[in-house]
């Protein structure tokens, strides 16, 4: 069964000729085809595509010609994601039919290290969610239990690569969205510093946020896709120099468990963090508790920052430039305007509008600035406490996936989801879920470990040392 490998064991299989690419990929196909009535992770599936490329990469081998570190690797790719070629939604009416002229940077790269793409990840419309249920097609149900949210807004994303339709995929973090799902569906998901891998090409949400992050079933994978497609992109001036490489390795650090994340988690989900606070200590880590009282502002700070950045990024979407054809009657402008935009999801018009009204005069200082403000106030925080301990760890989610339909009609319970995940993207600093253990009931619950800036390296070392001995990496039954 050649779907259930992990990355590294397809790269090496293909290289080695033990199977062919295509032989995988039709497996894949034939394992989407099964799984995908239940999970509904792919909104589209690049089919012929994928074999075609498939094809390629083999007589590149026979040929003895070089195959790069991911040959032959099925991924999944969020359909925020432009693909060129292949439809890219953003799971919105807005964007129905459109068809990217080119491909991401992040996509070219892992195609040039012989990646295959498989196909379009679901996720929250314009990624704006926790569950993947604001999809037009429908929510992605979680492969542990298909009657709960998969997390999001990246669900498609980990739930594909947990069910075992890719090795691999990638995700965008504007707020969680990539741990998430990681932690509710049980495999690793990583958000990058800022700045450390390209934006180009990613349908924006809030660009001083977000960053496209890797999901996949082991750390080491996703530390191998982070080094694929990392480094500075000159179509991406936010982008640092250099290329970075990953050797992922057993470590004992300085890991601080942060008081304020476990405290307001459920106890079942703090009592397996702090069994792996536990684990990690008998691994010979120095372990003590870190406290990081602002946390209390970030949650607010974030979805200030997030609407207001989201406002004006889908300014665009004026269905003249882009989208479907609403076959006006007549061009007046404003009511043309406002019938275009009406089409907006009730999630992303609530956004559009909250974004607006905090920038407007009178009320960004109140508001806007204020949220600014609490992001250096976190910064400070963070740089301090990295001075004492190389990686900070909580939990991921402060609660177990959870029902579909459970917090769809309430906002506010929505977005209280991600307290723990938002710190990292308001930093600009790198962190990753990674498998901790399940309750009694069987459901994942995610390990977060988050490191200072462009300290990937010692946050991969943190990660491996408790994955390698908590052993907690398995499938859910489909
Ligand atoms: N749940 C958060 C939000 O809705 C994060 C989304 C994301 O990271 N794209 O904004």
């Amino acid at each position: 069964m050649l779907y259930r490998l992990d990355a590294s064991q397809v790269a090496n299989g293909v290289k080695n000729r033990e199977f062919s690419a295509e032989e995988y990929i039709h497996q894949i196909l034939e394992r989407i085809e099964v799984v995908e009535p239940k999970v509904n992770a792919l909104v589209t599936v690049n089919s012929k595509g994928a074999v075609e490329q498939a094809r390629a990469l083999d007589k590149k081998i026979r040929d003895g010609e070089a195959a790069g570190p991911l040959a032959g690797v099925a991924v999944s790719i969020k359909d925020n994601i432009s693909t060129k070629g292949i439809r890219t939604t953003c799971a919105s009416k807005m964007l129905d039919g459109y068809v990217p002229p080119y491909d991401a940077t992040v996509v070219k790269r892992l195609q040039d290290a012989g990646a295959i793409v498989i196909g379009k990840a679901n996720l929250d419309e314009f990624a704006m969610g926790s569950t993947t249920e604001f999809s037009r097609n429908g929510p992605t149900r979680n492969p542990w239990d298909i009657s709960r949210v998969p997390g999001g807004s990246s669900g498609g994303s980990a739930a594909s690569v947990a069910a075992l339709e890719c090795a691999i995929s990638l995700g965008s973090d504007t707020g969680g969205s990539v741990r998430c799902p990681a932690s509710f569906c049980s495999v690793v998901g990583l958000k990058p510093t800022y700045g450390l891998v390209s934006r180009y090409g990613l349908i924006s949400y809030a660009n001083s946020l977000e960053q496209v992050g890797p999901v996949g079933r082991t750390v080491a994978d996703v530390a191998a896709t982070l080094a694929a497609m990392a480094g500075q992109d000159d179509n991406d001036h936010t982008t640092a120099p250099g290329k970075p490489s990953y050797l992922v390795s057993k470590m004992p650090l300085r890991v601080g468990l942060v008081k304020e994340f476990v405290e307001d988690a459920d106890p079942k989900v703090s009592k397996i963090v702090y069994s792996a606070y536990d684990t990690l200590e008998k691994e010979g880590c120095r372990c003590a508790e870190a406290s990081m009282p602002s946390v209390q502002y970030a949650l607010a700070s974030y979805y200030t920052i997030a609407m207001a950045e989201a406002s004006s990024n889908l300014a665009r979407y004026d269905n003249v430039r882009y989208g479907f054809d609403m076959s006006p009657d007549g061009y007046e402008w404003n009511s043309y305007f406002a019938k275009s935009r009406s089409n907006f999801g009730e999630e992303v018009k609530r956004r559009i509008i909250t974004g607006s009204y905090v920038l407007s005069s009178g009320y960004y200082g109140k508001y806007y600035l204020k949220a600014q403000q609490v992001r250096s106030l976190l910064r400070r925080e963070l740089k301090s406490l990295f001075t004492q301990f190389d990686v900070l760890i909580g939990p991921t989610m402060p609660i177990l996936p959870f029902p579909i339909g459970e917090k769809v009609d309430d906002p506010l319970k929505m977005y209280l989801v991600d307290v723990d995940t938002v710190v990292a993207n308001l930093a600009g600093i790198p962190a990753i879920s990674v498998p901790a253990g399940f309750s009694n009931n069987n459901l994942p619950i995610g390990l977060q470990f988050m490191a200072d800036e462009f300290s990937e390296q010692t946050m991969f070392d943190a990660a491996y040392t408790f994955e390698s001995v908590a052993k907690v990496q398995r499938s859910p039954d489909l």
